[in-house]
C-alpha cells in the first residue's frame, strides 16, 4: 500500500510536466464518498510499487502523464514517434537507472508482476538511454473526458 506522502511525491513526478495536470479521469468517488484514484491507474501505481519493493528503492520517474498539447510537442521535436502515446492516457510510466544492469533488473521484476505491463527499453537502451518505459495500455478503454464516467446523466 502506497502511504499519502509517497503517492504525492509519485504524482508530482506523474503529472504533465508541460502544463502540471493530471489525466482527467484519474479520479472518482468512492461508495463513502471519498476521493480514489481510479483502478486502471492505482494498477500501475501498484505496479511501480512492486518495482520499488524488489528494488529496494524508488526508481525516479522521469515522464508519467502527458496532456496531449505536450505529446504534440514531442512529436513536433522528435523526441516521442507517436500522438497516440500510452503516456497521453496516463497509463505509463518512464522509471530512470544509473546502469544498464539496474535496467536489466528493472525489466526482469517487471516481467514477474501478474498484469504483465508492456515494457520499453532494448530500443531505448541501443541509443545508450538507461530508462525503463512500462505501461498497462491495454486496459486503455475509449474515455478522454471525464464526463465519460458511468452513471452521467444529462
Ligand atoms: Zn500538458
Amino acid at each position: 500500500m502506497i502511504d499519502e506522502k509517497r503517492m504525492k511525491d509519485i504524482l508530482r513526478r506523474y503529472k504533465c510536466p508541460h502544463c502540471g495536470k493530471l489525466p482527467p479521469d484519474l479520479y472518482d468517488i468512492g461508495d463513502d464518498g471519498e476521493t480514489i484514484i481510479n483502478y486502471e491507474f492505482s494498477v500501475l501505481f501498484r505496479v511501480y510499487e512492486r518495482l520499488a519493493d524488489e528494488l529496494g528503492y524508488w526508481p525516479i520517474i522521469t515522464s508519467g502523464y502527458r496532456c496531449l498539447d505536450h505529446q504534440k510537442e514531442l512529436v513536433m521535436n522528435k523526441i516521442s514517434s507517436t500522438y497516440w502515446s500510452v503516456h497521453v492516457f496516463g497509463l505509463a510510466l518512464d522509471v530512470d537507472f544509473n546502469s544498464v544492469s539496474e535496467v536489466k533488473r528493472a525489466v526482469e521484476i517487471l516481467r514477474k508482476v501478474d498484469i504483465r505491463p508492456r515494457i520499453g527499453w532494448k530500443r531505448y537502451l541501443d541509443k545508450g538511454k538507461t530508462f525503463v518505459h512500462f505501461d498497462l495500455g491495454f486496459l486503455i478503454i475509449p474515455r478522454y473526458s471525464p464526463k465519460l464516467h458511468e452513471g452521467a446523466e444529462w
